[in-house]
């Protein structure tokens, strides 16, 4: 599928119409004039065009209803203004998250308030983490969600253990699969252990797609291909 000159939502094809309809924004919810969208249906209207990465994940990760964290990641890895890889994916891993938290909940102010803080948090996470610090900060993000769930401090006792055990068990994860460093697959894995956590520690399950297969390896010329759990070659798609 290609995201670059087609939907930045489901790949497909744009249709061009030689009228305006009233459309919703994708991203924003917000209802426009709009003369162009996908063939099924996507319109993303100018502004969310023209935002920058984390303006676009927190617009989009406010307004979403959806409750599956992958897909949700997916949605925005696959607009241009997320890069291959870049600091975006240390926000990106947080809020999809609170957003499945939050909607399983029906707690729409709550998720709002914590993706705010989420991404004030992520600014300190910068780019290059992973291999000059040896902590990923896709993997940081997962206890970033925790703690801001759990509403964690430095001197909280639980949610203190709770939000460092799940940065353990997600750069554990990230660092069995190896290096070099890839933004897709750390984030996947992050999102992945976080699900588990949530199982074993809350008792919430987020449904989430177990087939998962990447997208994104064309665009990585570092990408691991066979040795990543997420890798489908050319020839099965
Ligand atoms: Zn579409
Ligand atoms: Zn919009």
């Amino acid at each position: 599928m290609d995201h670059k000159t087609n939907c930045l939502i489901c790949g497909h094809e744009l249709v061009y119409k030689d009228r305006s309809d009233k459309l919703e924004c994708y991203f924003c919810k917000k209802i426009y004039e709009s003369n162009v969208k996908c063939v099924n249906g996507h319109f993303i209207c100018d502004s969310c065009h023209s935002l920058p990465a984390n303006e676009l994940i927190k617009q989009f990760c406010i307004n979403s209803k959806l409750e599956d964290p992958i897909e949700m990641a997916l949605i925005l890895m696959r607009n241009q203004k997320i890069r291959m890889h870049g600091p975006e994916h240390h926000f990106l891993v947080p809020a999809v998250l609170l957003v499945s938290y939050y909607n399983l909940k029906n707690d729409t102010e709550k998720k709002v308030e914590k993706i705010k803080e989420a991404e004030k948090r992520a600014k300190n996470l910068l780019g290059g983490f992973c291999g000059y610090y040896g902590a990923c900060a896709a993997g940081i993000g997962t206890g970033v969600f925790i703690s801001l769930i759990t509403e964690a401090t430095p001197l909280s006792k639980h949610e203190w253990k709770l939000s460092n055990m799940m940065t353990s068990k997600s750069l554990l994860s990230i660092a069995n699969v190896g290096g070099p460093r890839c933004c897709k697959r750390n984030t996947f894995l992050a999102i992945t252990e976080a699900v588990n956590f949530l199982i074993e520690n809350f008792g919430i399950t987020m449904n989430i797609n177990k087939n998962l297969k990447c997208e994104f390896n064309s665009l990585n010329k570092e990408c691991l291909k066979d040795e990543c759990p997420y890798f489908y070659s050319i020839l099965e798609k």
